[in-house]
């Protein structure tokens, strides 16, 4: 399967060019050529199959000429080793949980991915791959944990001192191995303009084999398509045909991976946009006219994105047919005070705590299931293990988080980061002198 460019689609590009580049030089994202159906008899027995079936067959439509079938199912089992249940709040709702990977949020599943995935493919050329990353707190957790281990990889992390949680800070520091963190003394926007600058200083380029694990690469979309399938397939087998998923979005690539399953052949109702303040997507789909505007900073800090990045993705998808998007995806958004209602809610209706994201996915599933009342599913996606957003959940509600397995494992480790200043010659002498 070859790839092409959002901005032009006469330029193609093999799997592998894709996944170390993430977005070709135009700007453009990449995109699979063509969409492949997943076979209808295999959808028809799903009930039959594993998670981790159910992501060998839809892997091996993509990457199957490029990596042989065996490697292929030994990624998928390496990266894909957590389920992700379906806990029903009721007979018609149930909440996808997709943080049971190693950094206790959906990220996990393209990161895992991703990371063997070009762990394969540089084993062949023989040279250290350097991902850098800057995160603001979930990214970097789901790349850390994905890449540790992995042989041929090593992983360069920045992170804002004092701007992420406890947890999040734990999953990036305690590592040690393959994996480094740096704490900057500055925003998250600063560690990423140290980032950027590294990608573009072709003395750095000459001596490291710089790629950056973006979270537009498509091999993290790919694996996003594994769990709605899967979702599906758990839902029949209670019987359930028809299924509207809600998904919290911020950068849009959860819910682009729903579309994309939807476009291999899976069947689905409806899709629900949930988002908070930053809601440039509503807006677009009521008014026909994309203006994205600076992100706002809410509770549910991981959907703060002004101008999604993986949106362009989903007009591919649908070649630009608003009335089609109009059709199939329908919107909510909430602000702070409803997100911590949200969670109260949840709590106090099903004693079930969720992030706040997922809190409020929950509020857009009830709101489109008072305004589209049927017989159909309502699935939520949970994209985080509420342990990692203690500041975004009423105390009275924390209170009863139980902490996943995994997470005393953090507890007991130490931290080992370097504290730098936010300034690109300092990041360029380390990386230059720690080889
Ligand atoms: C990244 C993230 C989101 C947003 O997902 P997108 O794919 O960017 O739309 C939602 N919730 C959590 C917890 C996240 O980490």
């Amino acid at each position: 399967m070859k790839f092409y460019s959002t901005n032009n689609k006469a330029l193609r590009t093999d799997f592998k060019n894709a996944v170390f580049h993430s977005l070709p030089a135009d700007k453009g994202l990449y995109m699979p050529e063509e969409i492949p159906k997943l076979d209808p008899l295999f959808i028809k027995n799903i009930t039959q199959y594993s998670l981790q079936d159910i992501a060998l067959e839809i892997a091996k439509l993509y990457v199957g000429e490029d990596i042989p079938e065996a490697a292929l199912k030994d990624i998928v089992a390496d990266a894909i080793n957590f389920d992700a249940p379906i806990h029903f709040l009721d007979s018609e709702t149930g909440v996808l949980e997709l943080f049971h990977g190693p950094s206790f949020a959906f990220k996990d599943f393209g990161a895992r991915f991703m990371s063997r995935i070009m762990g394969y493919f540089s084993k062949a050329d023989d040279q250290l791959l350097d991902v850098l990353v800057a995160t603001s707190g979930d990214t970097g957790g789901a790349v850390a944990l994905g890449f540790l281990d992995v042989p041929g990889t090593r992983v360069t992390i920045l992170y804002p001192k004092g701007k992420v949680s406890k947890v999040q800070e734990q999953q990036l520091t305690t590592n040690g191995k393959n994996i480094r963190a740096i704490e900057i003394d500055g925003t998250f926007d600063d560690c990423q303009a140290l980032v950027k600058q590294a990608f573009n200083d072709s003395e750095v380029n000459q001596q490291l084999r710089l790629t950056s694990a973006n979270s537009i690469n498509i091999s993290r979309l790919i694996p996003q398509t594994f769990y709605y399938f899967w979702a599906y397939a758990q839902l029949r087998l209670q019987g359930i045909k028809e299924v509207v998923f809600t998904v919290p979005s911020g950068n849009y690539g959860n819910i682009g991976a729903g579309l994309l399953a939807y476009k291999m052949g899976l069947p689905v109702k409806n899709f629900v946009a949930a988002t908070n303040a930053n809601d440039t997507v509503p807006r677009f789909l009521n008014s026909g006219k994309y203006e994205p505007k600076p992100s706002v900073q809410t509770l549910a800090n991981a959907m703060d994105v002004g101008n999604p990045s993986n949106w362009v993705r989903i007009q591919d998808l649908f070649d630009h047919d608003l009335s089609a998007l109009q059709h199939l995806i329908r919107t909510y958004t909430y602000n702070d005070e409803e997100t911590l209602k949200g969670v109260q809610e949840i709590y106090d209706k099903y004693a079930y705590v969720a992030c706040p994201h997922t809190a409020i996915a929950y509020l857009a599933a009830k709101a489109h299931r008072g305004e589209y009342p049927g017989t159909y599913a309502s699935v939520l996606l949970s994209t985080a293990h509420p342990c990692k957003f203690p500041d975004a959940i009423p105390a009275d509600v924390f209170q009863h988080v139980q902490l996943p397995v995994g997470a005393e494992h953090f507890d007991s480790k130490e931290k080992q980061a370097i504290s730098m200043s936010a300034n690109y010659d300092t990041f360029k002498q380390y990386l230059m002198s720690n080889k």
